[in-house]
């Protein structure tokens, strides 16, 4: 067999394996960084046999994995990986298709075209928008922001891709204090200084407060302005009242933006429209296809409603390209070379079809209801949000036995959530985005915080 069939032979033995197991293995990683790196290490040396070398990574990287993937991973909000979406995944890697240009990968083009034009019908955003596909949503809230950075300095007449910003007229940009950090790295990016924003404060869900964004807006001198709302808090799940904020920037001739990483999907779902109600009328739309629809990392998505602000922003425009009048895959993204991402997305869409998007998104909102009515039954505890999406935000009897809950349960290797603070109260942090949870992971892991929650008082009772 040559080394091409013995690799691909042998990384389908290791990657079922790593499947398989994930019921059973701890969720946690039993080597830290320092760990591995030292197996992994040592000098380079002479090369190896390629399978030789997979083994090795296997047996090095292994134990050092996180099992992202298990069906008990509640952290962040990391989203699974639907098969179709993986094998599309491998498919890109083998075929190492150079996604920039129509002239480069006529296929992975394709691909894109017609996924990012199901993205669209499903989130009911305009037909004709630009869609880019990007590595994350921070890069599509930068790419999104650099589109609106182009049309509101377009429309005072300067041009912000060839003169920059240096004695460019004042763009304002107003954010809401939920917003995701990403956010501003994608202000920073852009040069517009996030410490300039103009912030808005939010309830006591992390909604932006929309009697205060129109005082915000009220106040301003009339020019460039750029505002940022959120589908989607990362604590919470708690969206900004969308459409009535986009209606009341859009008289102020401002531009809308929208974050909307793992929340977005919910314009999928009929049942969730009241909170992406009026969406559909921003300017544009940061989403991952990481997160909620379960495709492999790296991918993200930007979506600009007016497609020529897209292109002005971003592309690349060299005589050697080969570029027909057809916009490239590169006009839309602050990328040249770069992935065939649209295969992935194309197929996890594919996969799922429109219903099996909108149960996939129904369900996590099922599973974190299922959360927090179990973990609300135990003694003193609480679920300090409204569970309106797929997260879930839990306080012990105080900030200690919380912080101590959390760090003993991402030890015990059940089940994976992360802490986190909200208003000001540490917090046990679940996110549901997985395929692959099932009722009885949710059951499990709330028994395995249970145990550990009867560890932690047994042993301050025990002093
Ligand atoms: C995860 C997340 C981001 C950043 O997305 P990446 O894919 O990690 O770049 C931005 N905003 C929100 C609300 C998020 O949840």
């Amino acid at each position: 067999m040559n080394d091409e069939r013995r690799v691909m032979n042998r990384v389908v033995e290791q990657a079922n394996d790593f499947l398989t197991g994930l019921g059973s293995r701890p969720v946690c990683a039993s080597r830290d960084v320092d760990q591995v790196a030292a197996v992994l290490g040592g000098p380079l040396g002479d090369g190896k046999d390629p399978v030789q070398v997979l083994d090795e990574l296997v047996a090095g990287a292994g134990p050092g994995l996180v099992a992202t993937p298990s069906g008990r991973f509640f952290g962040w909000v990391i989203g699974g990986v639907l098969p179709a979406a993986l094998g599309a995944d491998w498919l890109t890697s083998v075929w190492d298709q150079n996604a920039g240009l129509l002239a480069s990968s006529p296929a992975a083009a394709a691909a894109e075209r017609v996924a990012g034009g199901w993205l669209l019908d499903l989130l009911g955003l305009p037909a004709d928008g630009a869609v880019g596909f990007v590595t994350g949503a921070m890069m599509a809230n930068f790419t999104c922001l650099a589109a609106a950075r182009h049309a509101v300095l377009a429309r005072v007449g300067w041009d912000v891709e060839r003169d920059g910003l240096a004695g460019a007229p004042p763009l304002t940009v107003v954010v809401g204090a939920e917003r995701h950090d990403t956010v501003d790295v994608a202000l920073r990016f852009l040069g517009l200084g996030p410490g300039r924003s103009r912030v808005v404060p939010a309830d006591d869900q992390g909604r932006l407060r929309l009697d205060l964004l129109a005082e915000v807006l009220d106040d301003l001198d009339p020019g460039p302005l750029v505002v940022c709302l959120q589908a989607g808090n990362v604590n919470s799940g708690a969206f900004d009242p969308l459409g009535p904020a986009i209606d009341l920037v859009h008289r102020f001739g401002g531009w809308v933006h929208v974050d909307g990483a793992f929340g977005l999907w919910a314009a999928a779902s009929p049942a969730l429209a009241s909170l992406t109600d009026g969406l559909q009328r921003a300017d544009s739309w940061a989403t991952d296809a990481h997160k909620t629809l379960n495709v492999p990392y790296d991918s993200g998505i930007a979506v600009v409603a007016d497609a020529g602000a897209a292109y002005a922003a971003m592309g690349v425009h060299a005589a050697y390209l080969i570029q027909d009048e057809r916009p490239d895959p590169l006009a839309t993204v602050p990328e040249f070379s770069r992935r065939a991402r649209g295969f992935a997305v194309w197929a996890g869409l594919r996969s799922l079809g429109h219903r099996g998007v909108v149960e996939l998104v129904e369900r996590f909102c099922t599973l974190a209801q299922r959360f927090a009515r179990a973990l609300a039954e135990l003694d003193g505890v609480r679920v300090v949000n409204d569970v309106v999406f797929t997260q879930v935000c839990v306080a012990f009897a105080d900030d200690e036995e919380t912080r101590e809950v959390v760090r003993r349960l991402l030890r015990e290797g059940t089940a994976w959530m992360t802490p986190s603070v909200w208003q000001g109260r540490a917090i046990l942090r679940i996110s549901v985005s997985n395929w692959r949870t099932t009722e009885s992971d949710v059951d499990r892991s709330v028994d395995a915080v249970r145990r550990v929650l009867a560890e932690v008082r047994g042993a301050s009772r025990g002093g």
